[in-house]
Formats: C-alpha cells, structure tokens, sequence
C-alpha cells in the first residue's frame, strides 16, 4: 500500500506514548506500511503536536505522567477542529483499564497490549475508512447545503422576476392594473385613517387608437403606447403612480392632493400634453385622450370601485365629443350599465338577425319624385324592443362590433336595391344611401369590402353612395383623402352627412370634395317661412353650387320649409313630410304608387 502519491498527501498518525520501546514498534511498523508517523512522549507534548498540524489518527496511550490519555482525549474532543479526529486508546495489560470511560471521552476503539501487528494494522484501517467515509459526507452534504442555497437563490431571483411581471406592465415598463389596485387600496386605507390623504384617481383612455392601430399596424400602435406613457410620466410628480391598465387605457392615482380643482387642474394639464404629435420612428401621430376622474372616497368598499367610477366618467367624456375629462357623479352609473348590457346584447343581435334595414325617400325637389333612399338600420331587440341606432351605433363603433354590422347593412342595402331594378320597381338611376360610421370609414380593406359587395350584388356603382360625417374624415384627414379618391375612382358617390353639426368648416370642403352635401336637421328646422330664420341655409347652399355639391335638406318636416328650400334652389329633400322611413315592403309600395310631393 502506498500513500505516497504525489497528489494526495500522506496520511498521517500521532502516536502518544510515554513508552519508548511502544513507540518506536507501533512507528516502525505503520511507517512500513507507508504511513507518516509523528510521535509524542506525553499528553502536553502530543496536544502540541496536534495544534502544530491535524493528525488524521491517533494513537494514545492512557497511562501518562501528568496527563493521562482520557483528559487529552477529552480536551480534543472538546475543541471543534480537533473533535473529529479518530482516538484509539491503547493500553497495557497491567493498566486498569476503563472500557467505558474510554467510549465517554470520545475514543473511537482501543488496543492492549501485546500488540499484534494485525490487529494494529486492522483497527487503523477501520477507522480511517470511518472517517474518509464521514468525510465524504462531510463534502457531500456542505455540496447538498451549497446547492440548496444555489436554488433558493435562483427561486428567489425567479420568484422576485414573476412577483414583478405580475405587477409590471411588459409594454410600457408601468405598473399593471394589478399594482394599480394595489395603490389604490393603500391610498383607501390612508384615507380611513387619515381623513385629509385626499387622493384622485384618472382613468385615461386615448381616442381613436384603434385606428392608428389598424392603419399604421400593431407595431406602431405599440410605439405609440410607449411613448404616450414617457409623456404622461413628465407630468407626474414621485408621489403619484401611473399605471397601463392595458390597450390604450392608463390610470393615474394622484394622492396629496389638496383638492377637486387642482385634480382639475391637472387633468387639464394632461389633456393639453396630447396637443402636440407623438413622434415615432417613421410617422408623426395626433392622439386625443379622455380622462375620467374619481375622486378618493371613505366609503369605496373596494379600490375596483374607484377605478369602476373613474371609467364610467371616462365614457362620458367620450361622449361629450372626446378630449376632454368629467368628474365622476353618482347619476352616471345607469347609464354605464346600460351601455355594458347593449356590448353583450350586440354582439348577439348579430348572429340572430334581430337586424333590419327601413329607408328613408330622397325626393328631387324641382321634380318632386322619389330619386333615391337612405337606409337606416333597425334593431328589434327582443325583450327591449327597438333600439334606435344613435343608442347602440357609437357602442359598436367603440367596440368594433361596427365592422360587422356595418358589412351586414351595406350587403343588405345593395342586394335590396338590386332586387328592385330586375323587379323593374325602380329605375337603373335609382340610388341607394349607406352611412359609413367614422371608424369603419377608417378600416384598410373598405374599398376590398366594397368592391366584393357590389359585385355579389351584381349592382352598378354609380347606384350607391356613402353617407359619412364630418368627423369621420377630420379625425384622420391622411386617409381621408386616399379613400376618397379611390372610392371617386370607382364612380362611388358620396355624401357628407350632418353637415353643419361637427367642424362646421367649410373650408376644408374644397379638400375633401363629395358629390352631396346633407344640412343638418338643425338648420332645416329654424326654417318657419319668414326671412328672418334663413340663417346659414342660403350661404351653405351657395358654397355648394360654388363647389359643384349637390345639396340634401335632411329633416323636412313642413311644407313652409319644403317651400322655402326650394325657392333656394336647394336640390333633394328627406324628411318626415315627405315620408318617414318604412320597412322594405312599405317603401315600395310608396314607389310604386308613384307618389310626388
Ligand atoms: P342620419 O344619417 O343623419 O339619418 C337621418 C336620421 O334622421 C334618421 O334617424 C332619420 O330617421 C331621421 N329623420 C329623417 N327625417 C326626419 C325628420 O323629418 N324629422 C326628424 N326628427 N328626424 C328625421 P335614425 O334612423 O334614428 O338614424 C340616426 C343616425 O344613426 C343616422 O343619422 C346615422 O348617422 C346613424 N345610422 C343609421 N343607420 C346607420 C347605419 O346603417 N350605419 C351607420 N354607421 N350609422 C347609421
Ligand atoms: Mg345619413
Ligand atoms: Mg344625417
């Protein structure tokens, strides 16, 4: 056996014994077997020794002046260094020789004397093999221990990452609704406690994103987003928490705040951040938003109903015409109720046909006969009844269910009018009007969807016309004029609807040129048969002819304004006077009997 090997150090054995002559036996026979044997005289001596360097055994005579071998035992046994160390007690025969005392002092095993080289040989073996073996599972349990640690830390870094996804919104790098109400329950309960922690909640929520998400594509919508957030973050103070709470919808709690006006205030200060563009990459972007706000409230159970009010604020301040805030009150909650319930109910009334299409005669004033019809959509809902279109239309529009109906209303209108010309009821002139809501005005494949229409129906072009709203070309003037001019391309007419009721801006007509002009009911209505009410129905008439515009007075209810409207020169009509809008069936009966006004 050799223990001398180059890279694992020798092993190596104390041997105490005040016995030369044992000494020098038990040495020379352990050094023969390739061990290296250090020696000591006594039990002071072979402490010493043992500080100097750890022994890996150790033999230990007990019989010792001064001390003997149980105290030196027990004082290795003591230290922490030394305590692993195997002891084996050796004893002469003459010795009294306590067993168990031996065992009590931590020794490993002992040896009397005569000793017999195997025997010697033997028990050294064994306890060293003991103590590789404890070693061993030393080594393996302080790797088990590391790796353990190793885990945890990994889990914790992984749990710390998780913890923060869960909070953190991917996108923009801002809290998530989940943080958000997180703050918010905490500036709740501040506010329990506190009474003068005044806090506001701002629910944000861009207009028309969807558009720029459909026309430029996710990626830039994306960038919008992104860049939204750094701008709102400009207007934020340390104490307040912007969150995304997902699409294009982002939160702002501002607490230490001193009262309604300055959350007013501020609001107003992020309305105007919006004035000018976002600039991305490639494009430069206008964006509106509106801003619910809801202010913190003891008596909000929960943070969700803060947020909840601050929506429902939000939707109002859509529908007071987009970019502006509203201040939540308790009255607007029916309402935002009502509009959750027509979502779901729309989305049904799809798939049952619960929808229909009346229509509406156009009359040619100097002829006084039907020319055409403007289709309007109906819903017969089954357990409310009719719902008029200015109810649900803006609910299908914010919900992009619009493109579905919308698609269902142009095929309808088509195919009816289609059915007419080879029944002979109409003549092939004949035209039919579609309104385009702004945001199906704004969808990319319109002009695919269209082109397909008229050809299923087999009809001419020139027998449709879209009726769109000034918004719908001012809230994205760009792609406007693109489908503008290619719907002119393909001998498509239009008309702009309720003229007069949005930007009532006639300059930018001369950009956007449309075959009609429709005044809005509002003008036709001040028309009483006297001078004085004319208004801007004259000029709006002259700007058209000037423009090569054909002109629709909507909302013809009386003959004194029919009268009037015609000693303008004012080309079609379409009004109760003339007819209301009838089912299909009724509004060719109308025809047919050739009526003329
Ligand atoms: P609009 O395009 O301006 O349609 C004319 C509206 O005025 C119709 O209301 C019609 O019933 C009403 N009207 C016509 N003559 C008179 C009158 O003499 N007096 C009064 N008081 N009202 C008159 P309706 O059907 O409720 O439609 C309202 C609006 O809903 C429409 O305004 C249009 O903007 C929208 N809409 C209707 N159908 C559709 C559709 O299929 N798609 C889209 N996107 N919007 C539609
Ligand atoms: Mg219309
Ligand atoms: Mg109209």
């Amino acid at each position: 056996m050799t223990h001398n090997h180059f890279d694992t150090p020798p092993i190596d054995i104390l041997v105490v014994d005040d016995t030369a002559e044992n000494v020098r036996f038990l040495s020379t026979m352990l050094i023969r077997e390739g061990y290296q044997v250090r020696k000591a005289i006594n039990g002071q001596l072979a402490l010493t020794a043992v500080q100097a360097r750890l022994p890996d055994l150790i033999l230990l005579d007990i019989m010792m002046p001064d001390m003997d071998g149980y105290a030196v035992c027990s004082h290795l046994k003591g230290m922490p260094h030394t305590a692993e160390i195997p002891v084996i007690f050796l004893s002469a025969l003459d010795d009294a020789f306590d067993k168990v005392k031996a065992f009590k002092v931590g020794g490993a095993d002992y040896m009397t004397k005569p000793f017999h080289f195997e025997e010697v040989l033997a028990r050294v073996k064994h306890q060293l093999a003991i103590q590789a073996a404890e070693r061993k599972n030393h080594r393996l349990n302080a790797q088990l221990e590391d790796r353990v640690l190793e885990r945890t830390q990994q889990l914790e870094i992984a749990n710390a990452r998780l913890l923060e996804m869960a909070l953190c919104d991917s996108l923009t790098q801002l809290a998530n609704r989940a943080a958000f109400i997180d703050r918010l329950e905490q500036a709740l309960n501040q506010l329990r406690n506190q009474p003068e922690s005044q806090f506001a909640v701002l629910f944000l929520d861009c207009d028309r994103f969807k558009i720029v998400n459909d026309s430029l594509g996710h990626f830039v919508g994306d960038q919008l987003l992104v860049a939204i957030a750094q701008r709102l973050k400009q207007h934020l103070r340390q104490v307040d928490t912007l969150a995304r709470l997902g699409g294009d919808e982002f939160a702002i709690l501002l607490t230490q705040i001193i009262d309604k006006d300055s959350t007013i205030q501020f609001a107003n200060q992020i309305l105007g951040a919006f004035i000018e563009p976002f600039t991305l990459e490639d494009h430069q972007v206008f964006i509106n938003a509106s801003i619910g706000i809801a202010l913190g409230k003891a008596d909000y159970d929960k943070p969700e109903h803060l947020l909840r009010d601050a929506d429902t604020a939000m939707y109002h301040a859509k529908a007071a015409g987009k970019a502006q805030y509203r201040l939540f009150e308790t009255t607007m909650h029916r309402t935002a109720l009502q509009l959750l319930q027509i979502e779901t109910d729309l989305r049904r009334a799809i798939s049952q046909q619960e929808f229909s299409l009346n229509y509406q005669p156009i009359v040619a004033l100097d002829s006084g006969k039907i020319a055409g019809l403007e289709a309007l959509i109906r819903w017969n809902h089954p357990t409310r009844g009719f719902i008029p279109p200015s109810k649900f239309i803006p609910v299908a529009e914010e919900t992009g269910l619009i493109s579905e109906i919308g698609s269902w209303v142009l095929k309808e209108a088509c195919h009816q009018i289609r059915t007419w010309q080879k029944q002979k009821v109409i003549d092939p002139n004949f035209s039919v009007s579609v309104n385009l809501s702004a945001s199906q005005f704004a969808q990319i494949n319109l002009m695919q969807q269209i082109t397909q229409i008229l050809a299923e129906a087999e009809l001419h072009p020139s027998c449709l016309k879209l009726e769109v709203t000034e918004s719908a070309i001012m809230d994205n003037p760009r792609l406007a004029a693109d489908i503008l001019s290619k719907l002119r391309q393909q001998h498509i007419q239009l008309s702009m609807d309720d003229f007069g009721t949005g930007y009532s801006s006639l300059s930018y007509l001369q950009l956007f040129p449309m075959d009609y002009l429709k005044i809005d009911r509002s003008f036709v209505m001040c028309l009483d048969g006297t001078e004085e009410q004319l208004g801007l129905v004259p000029i709006i008439l002259k700007i058209a002819q000037t423009m090569n515009m054909q002109v629709v007075a909507e909302g013809i209810e009386t003959s004194e304004q029919l009268a009037q409207l015609r000693s303008l020169d004012c080309d079609f009509g379409q009004g109760y006077f003339f007819s209301k809008p009838l089912t299909a069936e009724k509004v060719v009966e109308l025809i047919k009997s050739g009526c003329q006004w």
